[in-house]
């Protein structure tokens, strides 16, 4: 049986592809406008390779004790899928397709792969997920690593949380004027984050 939250992450994979197919100028356009959120990306990256690499790798790869990439339990925004998709290549997101098409009997994602995480940018949770053992192993000691991690959290919000227009809103809003609706697009249809729109008096995006 297929699995419901593989099916909805296919589609939408599926859907974003297509359209990028059949609408190859999108492409730099949304480049363009999503520049800004993969150069924070690419700090938060860097950052978390810095301060986190050992410990994540001891905890998560050899001992296996860490629920990070526990099995199903990764929350995927439209805009990561579509970003993540901007900047991979076709046997990158072929592959994405064939792990999603595949039973998953193991005891982690489906999307962790030998090697790591498949995705080239992984979704933003997942990114900023740290637990707390992870967390004292880095900044217990280094306040001034411990203050970066707080300004990279508030930094996310300048991108995801609606309380302001946001890139995840516009490229919800975006695909939909183009004719794809998602499950994924949370921005749009969950209802917290609807309140948070309508009580920051934000409407849904006009495409630009
Ligand atoms: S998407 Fe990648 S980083 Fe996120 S839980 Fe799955 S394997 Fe881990």
């Amino acid at each position: 049986m297929v699995n419901p939250y593989h099916l909805e992450q296919r589609q939408t994979l599926d859907a974003i592809r297509d359209h990028l197919s059949t609408a190859p100028e999108d492409r730099d356009r949304l480049l363009e406008w999503t520049a800004s959120y993969r150069a924070f990306r690419a700090e938060a990256s860097d950052f978390l390779a810095r301060h986190f690499q050992e410990i994540c790798t001891e905890k998560c790869f050899r001992s296996r004790l860490s629920a990070c990439c526990s099995r199903e339990g990764v929350i995927t925004f439209f805009a990561d899928m579509a970003v993540n998709v901007l900047v991979s290549d076709d046997p990158e997101l072929d592959a994405l397709s064939a792990v999603l098409d595949a039973p998953n009997e193991g005891f982690k994602c489906v999307y962790l792969g030998d090697r790591g995480c498949l995705w080239r940018i992984k979704p933003i949770v997942c990114e900023m997920f740290l637990c707390d053992a992870a967390l004292s192993a880095a900044f217990d000691g280094n306040p001034d690593a411990s203050a970066r991690w707080e300004a990279l959290k508030e930094e996310r919000k300048r991108y995801t949380w609606p309380d302001r227009p946001v890139i995840f809103d516009d490229l919800e809003a975006h695909f939909l004027a183009a004719g794809h609706a998602s499950p994924l697009m949370y921005l749009h249809n969950s209802p917290g984050l609807l309140r948070v729109k309508q009580k920051a008096g934000i409407s849904s995006p006009v495409d630009r």
